[in-house]
């Protein structure tokens, strides 16, 4: 049985224990889901006491750490792990690349990256067989110093794997400063059941790797699901106990032999640090946008005549007023939503976008369907602007409104517009009255269907700001007119912008007053606005 060993007893026997091997090496396969084939390894620590038994790192590495011991301790793994590619280049046994791990306090150390050097000369190992695990944590003592280390590996030609990716809360802006090759993603980190709040945020950071091009390899994967979930996002590398717990060198050797492995990859180019600084910025606008303002938003990405949704915000959904759910958004293509005049306005304003690198506008119709409202006919305005590119590839970002009410409102109106070309400009479209020693105002039956008032409203004018009928910009004035209403002035006229699409109305009013000539109620009415044409 083994017995877990104390600090001092970690301490005192640590130096014999590198000497005599008793600090060694097992190693857990990373497969290609998709082949089943061996694509690489990790060495991980263990300890065998001769009197306690097995340790495991989280018994032990928090000790090596505080004692400063954790230095010397990675790099005789990374030895062992030398070691073995250099047992394998001698017997021809066919080789895979392996991970070591990193401790942040190794890059503390300004040796490091020589010292595994001198060791990977010594053993004479071609350098695209070793990998390097560094953990975000590591930026934790600052940017700098990792930097550096990162920037003095990459230099010698080692891979550089980003261990624990999803663990940090700062996970996407140290991604944007670390030029790592590839990202560990660790399934243990994702609460919650597959596909729900945990899957879709593991989709948007599958996504957004592919987006900067860096392979992930997805670790603690125990179940089929998991991994078949992981594979559907487009992650095909899979590390856990699915496939194997880690093991010995000898087994792992048998598995050299046994296992198709994969042969090698060239060394993977370096990603490409694109011009989407402000998209990862926490303080940017667009960021605060996407998390905080009204609007509904979206990134997604447009390659080639195909769009494919990375992230929406709640309003987004909600703005889209189909009752769906997230999921049913992300990945999918809202191309396929429009009929064909209206793609080609979503992609020429695309391509607009693209050509100016400013915000541009358009608005369509789309055919959408979901599982709780069946089939529906949406008009949505779509602000776009472009905020990465990696190769073919453009990131946009996108913010919409759904129009629709306004659109078939307006289309409504103009109707009616053409049937009263002739009459009287004093038409009331839209009508109401408001009483003044209540602040009641009570609407026509047409202002209650189109723009879904009720029959009475309290407070007016309050809730018409508050629900955005009327632009907030006008309150002050439209204050005013009720008060010169009050005080007897009997009538008043102005262009306002109504509704969300913001449409220019005229609105009057004609004031009524007691035999005694005190104002009782005001008659309203808002007219659309028809510019005349010269001529
Ligand atoms: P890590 O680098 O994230 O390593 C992966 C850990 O997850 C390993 O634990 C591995 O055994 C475990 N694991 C792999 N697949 C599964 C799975 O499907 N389910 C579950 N529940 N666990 C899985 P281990 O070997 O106990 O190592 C723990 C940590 O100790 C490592 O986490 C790493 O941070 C550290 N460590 C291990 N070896 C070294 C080393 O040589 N140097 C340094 N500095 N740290 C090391
Ligand atoms: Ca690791
Ligand atoms: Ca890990």
């Amino acid at each position: 049985m083994a017995k877990q060993m104390t600090e001092q007893e970690l301490v005192d026997r640590f130096e014999e224990a590198v000497c005599n091997d008793e600090i060694f090496a097992v190693y857990q396969p990373q497969i290609n889901h998709s082949t089943g084939r061996m694509v690489g390894a990790e060495a991980l620590m263990r300890w065998k006491d001769p009197e306690n038994g097995m340790q495991y790192p989280s018994d032990f590495i928090p000790a090596l750490e505080k004692h400063d011991l954790i230095y010397r301790a990675d790099l005789h793994m990374f030895e062992l792990v030398c070691r073995l590619q250099r047992k394998c280049l001698d017997e021809g046994i066919s080789m895979i690349p392996i991970s070591f791990n990193v401790s942040r306090y190794d890059i503390y150390n300004k040796d490091f990256v020589e010292a595994i050097e001198e060791i990977r000369k010594k053993y004479e190992v071609p350098v695209n067989y070793l990998r390097a695990e560094i953990t975000e944590s590591s930026a934790i003592g600052g940017m700098e110093l990792i930097q550096e280390v990162l920037h003095k590996l990459h230099k010698c030609g080692y891979v550089v794997e980003m261990d624990d990716f999803g663990s940090g809360y700062s996970s996407l802006n140290v991604l944007k400063d670390l030029e790592v090759d590839v990202i560990k993603l660790d399934m243990r980190f994702m609460s919650g059941e597959i596909g729900g709040r945990g899957g879709t945020i593991l989709g948007s950071i599958v996504q957004m790797t592919k987006w900067l091009e860096t392979p992930v390899i997805a670790e603690g994967v125990e179940t089929m699901q998991q991994a078949d979930y992981m594979k559907s996002l487009g992650c095909n590398y899979i590390q856990g106990y699915l496939y194997s717990k880690p093991v010995t060198e000898e087994e792992f050797l048998q598995k050299l032999n046994q296992l198709d492995h994969e042969p090698v990859a060239p060394p993977m180019d370096l990603i490409s640090t694109m011009n989407a600084d402000r998209f990862w910025d926490p303080q940017s606008l667009e960021t605060l946008i996407f998390s905080n303002f009204v609007g509904g938003a979206a990134i997604f990405t447009y390659e080639e005549g195909k769009i494919e949704i990375l992230r929406v915000n709640r309003k987004y959904v909600k703005e889209l007023g189909m009752n769906m759910e997230e999921h049913e958004i992300l990945h999918s293509d809202p191309r396929k939503t429009f009929d064909e005049g209206n793609r080609k306005i979503f992609e020429d304003t695309l391509k607009r976008a693209i050509a100016s690198q400013d915000e541009e506008t358009c608005e369509t119709w789309r055919n959408m369907y979901s599982d709780c409202c069946g089939p529906d006919r949406v008009c949505i305005r779509t602000f776009m602007r472009v905020i990465g590119k990696a190769g073919k590839q453009y990131l946009f970002y996108a913010m919409i409104q759904n129009i629709t009410k306004e659109k078939r409102l307006f289309a409504d109106l103009a109707e009616n517009e053409k049937k009263l070309r002739f009459a009287s400009d004093q038409v009331n479209i839209y009508a109401w009255e408001y009483t003044i020693a209540t602040k009641e105002m009570r609407p026509c039956f047409r202002c209650m269907r189109d723009l879904n008032l009720p029959p009475v409203i309290r407070n007016y004018p309050d809730p018409v700001f508050e629900s955005g009928l009327f632009p907030e910009d006008y309150r002050e004035m439209y204050y005013d007119w009720m008060r010169q209403l009050e005080e007897g002035v009997d009538h008043l006229e102005g262009v306002i912008p109504l509704t969300v699409g913001r449409i220019p109305f005229r609105i009057k009013y004609t004031l009524e007053c007691d035999e005694n000539g005190k104002p009782l109620k005001a008659y309203g009415s808002a007219a659309l606005v028809v510019e005349e044409k010269e001529g």
